[in-house]
């Protein structure tokens, strides 16, 4: 895997302050012909381009239809090279870093992944079209809702989103073969790393203003930890630290810096 053959500056992306306290999402519709045009060259610009090649990632990105998970307004915004808001608060990566961070983690038709931060439901989505069981943890009640009825619309029946508190993992169900985060924690937590399964991998931005995405593997002896770039992400809170992410300097999910 290619990682950065370019420049980090010239990734900076715009950051959307849109109050979209109000949004409604888009249903399908008789655009979808130039959705999937526009989806073909997301994937061939943003991410093949730049050196995400497995066939199966790729196919997945161009199946998903990212503009059914964003708000309707931003419809027309939905393939390109940017996260874009979704509501309270929050925001779904740009495209490249869904496909970078799936393509990380090496999986398997016949794995089971846990993600941390459901948001919209899209990352979920491309995961569930990789491997056999997504399950995806999701903080905010009115964003679990909403998702977890998108993508039972979407008929994906090997997604599974629970509300609660991403830090503790989801016991009951591990150990995971994979594990991704979308929400970024100041340190890895040591939960989460108890629930992947040995020869198992974990994706996760750790920090606060400055962000780094680590690719960690559980080994027979421990864990091998890798830094893999630069990110900025939404902090990953906890029930009792909600606030932070009220603050609008944190409304950046996956923007390469
Ligand atoms: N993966 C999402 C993008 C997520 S943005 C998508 O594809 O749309 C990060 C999400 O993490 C936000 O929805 C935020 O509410 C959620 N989050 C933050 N802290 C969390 C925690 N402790 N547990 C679960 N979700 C959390």
């Amino acid at each position: 895997m290619t990682i950065m053959k370019y420049t980090v500056g010239a990734l900076m992306m715009p950051v959307f302050s849109i109050f979209l306290a109000s949004a409604s999402f888009a249903q399908a519709s008789g655009q979808g012909d130039i959705f999937a045009q526009r989806r073909q060259e997301m994937v061939d610009r943003q991410i093949r381009q730049r050196g995400v090649t497995d066939k199966r990632v790729l196919a997945a990105m161009l199946k998903v239809e990212r503009h059914l998970f964003v708000p309707v307004e931003l419809s027309d915004m939905a393939y390109e090279d940017t996260p874009l808001p979704i509501r309270f608060d929050q925001t779904v990566s740009q495209p490249y870093i869904v496909a970078f961070m799936t393509d990380a983690l090496g999986l398997e038709p016949t794995d089971r992944v846990l993600e941390i931060g459901t948001g919209s439901g899209y990352q979920a989505a491309i995961l569930a079209e990789l491997v056999k069981e997504v399950y995806t943890i999701e903080i905010v009640k009115e964003l679990a809702e909403s998702s977890e009825e998108r993508l039972k619309k979407l008929g994906y029946a090997n997604i599974h989103v629970r509300l609660g508190d991403g830090y503790k993992g989801w016991p009951e169900e591990a150990p995971f073969d994979a594990i991704i985060a979308t929400a970024a924690p100041l340190e890895i937590p040591e939960t989460l790393l108890k629930q992947l399964k040995t020869g198992g991998r974990m994706i996760i931005p750790v920090g606060s203003i400055f962000q780094q995405l680590f690719l960690v593997t559980k080994t027979e002896k421990g864990y091998d930890k890798k830094a893999l770039l630069p990110v900025k992400f939404v902090p990953m809170v906890t029930p009792y630290d909600k606030d932070r992410s009220k603050d609008p300097k944190s409304d950046q999910g996956g923007i390469f810096r």
